[in-house]
């Protein structure tokens, strides 16, 4: 992997790892990031920047990423917001009140795949491990939306979801839109059964062109589906941006579900308003 491309950029500090999307950095109000394997306290297969595996790592590693996530957004843990993550399509708008949920205090809400703010200071958190972070930054409105999207939250349409919900919310219109794609498994690392496969197709036959059949086996180019999804929602093509990496081509940087066969740790993606 490169350091800079147009497509994303390579941060390092000391051990630390994490990238970000030069068309939001660009936004000095803005903060984002995508971590990588690298910068934290975890060992073994969740070593060593986690953000979960429970069962896999100690609670007190956890909470010492988080730290570490914290302090590279140049804020504290209980600024920080994380989802319920339950591959459904729900999204929350996040106020003041849930500063540091999930994160120094319990959530009180629950299968929220998605988190929407236009509150300053609050630092939204997705979980990653294959499946897609999706950004988006309304810079008129000033409104920032994270979501997390596998292939189901991909096949419910939570990136469309997430326009509806800015422009709901906030009167955010789709085409201020800035969005992007964090790691996640590309095409030919999306390999699926007929069934699978089969469903997306049902949901709509323009959905045929990201496919293709190997074998017996279907491989579905799911970021290719959230960039259809966002144009189609209104957001301009020039404002559609994508890291364009993969998790399982580089297990060496990413966590991959798939890439280490489900023992792995999670990475984050995180966003938040200064
Ligand atoms: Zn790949």
């Amino acid at each position: 992997m490169r350091a800079f491309t147009e497509q994303y950029q390579l941060h390092q500090e000391g051990e630390r790892k994490y990238l970000t999307l030069p068309a939001l950095s660009c936004y000095p109000e803005l903060q984002h990031l995508f971590t990588t394997r690298h910068g934290g306290v975890s060992s073994g297969c969740t070593a060593s920047w986690n953000f979960g595996a429970w069962s896999m790592d100690s609670e007190a590693n956890i909470r010492r990423n988080y730290e570490i996530l914290a302090e590279t957004l140049d804020t504290v843990p209980e600024q920080l917001v994380r989802t319920d993550q339950t591959h459904t399509t729900n999204i929350r708008a996040v106020t003041e009140e849930d500063r540091g949920k999930g994160i120094t205090r319990p959530k009180d809400y629950s299968d929220v795949d998605g988190l929407v703010t236009n509150v300053k200071g609050i630092a939204l958190v997705t979980g990653h491990a294959d499946c897609n972070a999706v950004f988006f930054y309304d810079p008129v409105k000033q409104v920032i939306g994270l979501a997390h999207s596998g292939w189901r939250g991909t096949l419910g349409g939570i990136a469309a979801g997430m326009v509806r919900k800015m422009a709901e919310c906030y009167g955010c219109a789709s085409g201020d839109l800035i969005t992007g794609l964090g790691p996640a498994l590309c095409q030919d690392c999306f390999e699926v059964d007929a069934d699978v496969a089969q469903r997306f197709f049902d949901k709509s036959t323009d959905y045929q062109q990201f496919a293709y059949m190997r074998g017996m086996r279907y491989y579905v180019d799911l970021k290719g589906i959230i960039r259809h999804d966002l144009l189609s929602a209104g957001v301009p093509e020039a404002q559609f941006h994508d890291m364009g990496l993969c998790t399982k081509c580089h297990t060496d940087m990413f966590f991959s579900h798939r890439g280490h066969h489900g023992k792995r740790g999670i990475m984050a993606a995180a966003m938040m308003l200064v």
